[in-house]
């Protein structure tokens, strides 16, 4: 190991705005708990920077994807359609309502769930008298906006319900067509986000559900509040969960949102970067559709044989990782349904995300493409 250069991570928060002032402020006025302040301030600003939604701030990404997934309808007996190459937690998320999950592959522009298969494979269903989703959860990956349109017009036939998890794509929408000017997790019934460490941005820990509807919103905040009665003390009308986010937590949140714009071009400028310097390379880079603005949350590539270039990376002190093996893969649903095959696992077998924390230096982004191009240049 060549241990002498800093060690360039995946992707780390920055956390150089007001962060400090608010959490002191929470400190100070004993406001650290779930109701303050901030966590109302954070919701209201979250709002409008997706452009209006009713929002209720969660406990983590995933506590946002089961409240919205079981405001949705997901549930026992019910069925869910999630994307298969994603992080667990959107798979995890629909389980917990008790729903059968049918798993989508992927498509080779973007990488996100083939909607128009998923879209085929209702239609027939339906015709055939069939069970088909109750519930389509359609994930963004990497901060790229899915194809969203076959889904809309299954909602439309079929009233399939649809929740987007844009836990990786805050600052992402369509730029062109119809939905352009919208933001993810705006055009589907619920849209959730997520704030955990790497995140676009985060609160140490959270989540965020933004509704179309208020009064499903207001349900949502219920159910994450022990569906607690406003009205009786202690009486609770159905099973809720302790999943609000914490007024600390929304400090910090506020904080970063606030430096969301200048994480977003930091993302962006690195995303160019990369990409001009590996436009000559025998590799394929991140999707970025003509119709889509991505969030740019982590670059990565696709290239025939990821290990030895992220041993070699990892040898230079710079942490490069591969993708999610697809939730089909992992052990809890090895017997869930798949629709489609062969795309996802072939973007696992050769994805590689190279660093991509917002304030990654451009010595230190040269210092990562110098490695990427040696690494593959000396393999061909
Ligand atoms: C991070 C992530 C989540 C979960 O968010 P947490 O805040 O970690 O619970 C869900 N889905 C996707 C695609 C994610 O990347």
């Amino acid at each position: 190991m060549t241990g002498q250069a800093n060690r360039i991570p995946l992707a780390e928060p920055e956390l150089s705005g007001n962060e400090k002032r608010y959490v002191q402020e929470c400190l100070d006025t004993g406001y650290v708990s779930s109701v303050g302040p901030f966590v109302n301030r954070f919701e209201r600003e979250f709002a409008e920077s997706i452009g209006g939604a009713h929002t209720v701030a969660c406990a983590s990404g995933t506590a946002a994807l089961h409240v919205a997934l079981r405001l949705a309808g997901a549930g026992t007996g019910s069925l869910v359609a999630v994307s298969t190459l994603t992080f667990i937690a959107s798979a995890n998320a629909a389980a917990y309502t008790g729903a059968d999950l049918w798993l989508v592959d992927s498509e080779p522009r973007t990488w996100n769930m083939n909607t128009h298969l998923l879209h085929d494979e209702v239609v027939r269903a339906a015709r055939a008298g069939r069970r088909f989703p109750d519930v389509v959860e359609v994930v963004h990956l990497l901060g790229h906006p899915a194809d969203i349109e076959p889904l809309l017009d299954l909602r439309e036939r079929f009233g399939v319900r649809i929740v987007e998890d844009a836990a990786e794509a805050l600052g992402a929408g369509w730029s062109t067509g119809p939905l352009a000017g919208r933001h993810v997790g705006t055009v589907g019934d619920y849209g959730c986000f997520s704030f955990n460490g790497n995140k676009m941005i985060t609160s140490g820990g959270g989540g965020m559900i933004a509704a179309t509807d208020e009064r499903a919103a207001a349900k949502a905040r219920h159910l994450t509040t022990q569906a607690r009665s406003p009205e009786r003390g202690y009486w609770h009308d159905e099973v809720g969960y302790n999943y609000r986010m914490t007024n600390v937590a929304a400090a910090i949140g506020l904080a970063q949102l606030e430096q969301l714009p200048k994480k977003l071009s930091a993302k962006q400028r690195i995303a160019a970067r990369y990409n001009a310097r590996l436009e000559q390379l025998a590799v394929e880079r991140c999707p970025h559709e003509p119709w889509a603005t991505p969030s740019h949350w982590i670059y990565s590539i696709l290239t025939s044989d990821p290990d030895p270039l992220i041993d070699a990376l990892a040898k230079k002190n710079i942490e490069a990782r591969r993708l999610w093996p697809p939730v089909h893969r992992q052990p809890p649903y090895l017997s869930s349904h798949q629709v489609g095959r062969g795309v996802a696992d072939s973007l696992y077998q050769r994805a590689v995300s190279l660093p991509s924390s917002v304030h990654l230096s451009e010595i230190d982004q040269d210092r990562v493409l110098h490695e990427v191009i040696q690494t593959i240049n000396r393999g061909r």
